[in-house]
């Protein structure tokens, strides 16, 4: 069998390689910071093999492989879960060949080919426009798409992938944008009819393409330099700068959770300056999106912050915060054996889904923001 992780967004140690009897590989850490969780590489064998990350109990998550299937896509297109056991610190799962090769990863990956293509398709479109606020420390461009009049009375933000390996967020993005940019759907209308929307689409290009979980090429953990973003930070110090030009109304930073079944939502409560009102379009939020979300449930997953305790550090409090408005983290699942609510199946098109129905939820947050 041969390995290779040898592309972007590829990560894997190889421990051994046997002739016969399952294939040793290892989780890798983030190439600047003490993290271990995502894994990414090719596999090509003809004949069946079972494949072992020896270290996954080591994992900085290792809460992520109860009820976890690993990942696999061996057309290019279609991702499908490989019979996974997670059983005494090792997760052992089954290379069964569908092609030449198999591609296996944590979740499914998002080239950033992928993304690439995708922004120049909705630029095409008279209401969208895309431009890059920031070059990465590897000088690689932070993108942020622009959708609806950019001095529109209100204004809404969603941001993505600051952890890297949460490649949920990005298929979840794509959803958003493919039908942000119809501008004949009439959530789409309704939405930037009174409101602009700008969607930093991936915030961490190069944790993306080091094949990193949790960090950037410097090794920041991004969502925890919201307060004072220095010059390790370049992404997030450009973006807090224009967002804080356009104002926000309501601000969703889209996550993955290596633990939870379902998605769930963190909001503001900690908040020093939390209130009443706060309180009650953030509750409408959560409740709609459990409404419009099959994957949602309203109910915190994280334990509640205590007020005046909520960490500023990251995104979804330092806007809300500064602004006074909803501002939300988004946490969507990696795994996928569900829960009694949540049916199991959770895969990148229910990711897309998810993020084409947040569009009508935006527009009745804005709406009742103003009533
Ligand atoms: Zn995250």
């Amino acid at each position: 069998m041969k390995i290779d992780d040898g592309f972007p967004g590829g990560r894997i140690e190889t421990v051994r390689l046997p002739g016969r009897g399952p294939i040793e590989l290892a989780i890798g850490e983030d190439s600047a910071a003490d993290v271990r969780q995502w894994f990414c590489f090719r596999a090509r064998s003809t004949r069946p093999r079972e494949i072992v990350l020896v270290n996954a109990g080591d994992a900085t998550f290792p809460a992520a492989w109860e009820g976890y299937g690993v990942m696999a896509c061996a057309d290019g297109r279609s991702w499908y879960r490989a019979p996974t056991e997670y059983d005494d610190g090792a997760l052992r799962f089954l290379h069964e060949p569908r092609g030449e090769e198999t591609l296996y990863a944590y979740f499914a990956a998002y080239p950033l080919r992928r993304l690439e293509r995708l922004l120049r398709r909705v630029s095409r479109e008279d209401h969208v426009d895309v431009s890059i606020v920031a070059d990465s420390p590897e000088g690689r461009p932070v993108p942020v798409v622009t959708l609806g009049d950019p001095d529109a009375e209100r204004s809404a933000w969603i941001i993505a992938r600051q952890h890297p390996g949460e490649t949920p967020a990005s298929w979840a993005v794509e959803g958003l944008l493919r039908r942000l940019a119809d501008a004949s759907d009439p959530a789409t209308r309704a939405l930037l009819s009174r409101a602009c929307v700008r969607v930093a689409a991936l915030v961490n290009p190069d944790g993306a393409e080091l094949g990193n979980h949790r960090t950037s090429a410097t090794g920041v953990n991004l969502n925890r330099v919201w307060d004072d973003p220095d010059e390790d930070a370049p992404e997030v110090g450009a973006l807090l700068e224009l967002i804080r030009e356009t104002g926000a109304d309501v601000f969703f930073d889209i996550h993955a959770d290596e633990a939870a079944p379902h998605a769930f939502a963190a909001t503001s409560e900690g908040n020093p300056s939390y209130d009443g009102g706060i309180e009650a379009a953030e509750a409408a939020l959560t409740s709609d999106l459990a409404q419009s979300c099959a994957e949602f449930l309203d109910e915190p997953f994280y334990e509640r912050d205590e007020p005046g305790q909520g960490d500023l550090s990251c995104a979804a409090n330092q806007i809300g915060e500064t602004f006074g408005c909803p501002s939300i983290t988004l946490e969507l699942p990696m795994k996928d054996a569900g829960s009694e609510r949540v049916r199991p199946g959770w895969s990148p098109r229910r990711a897309v889904r998810f993020g084409e129905a947040l569009v009508p939820v935006l527009a009745r947050a804005l709406d009742a923001d103003e009533g």
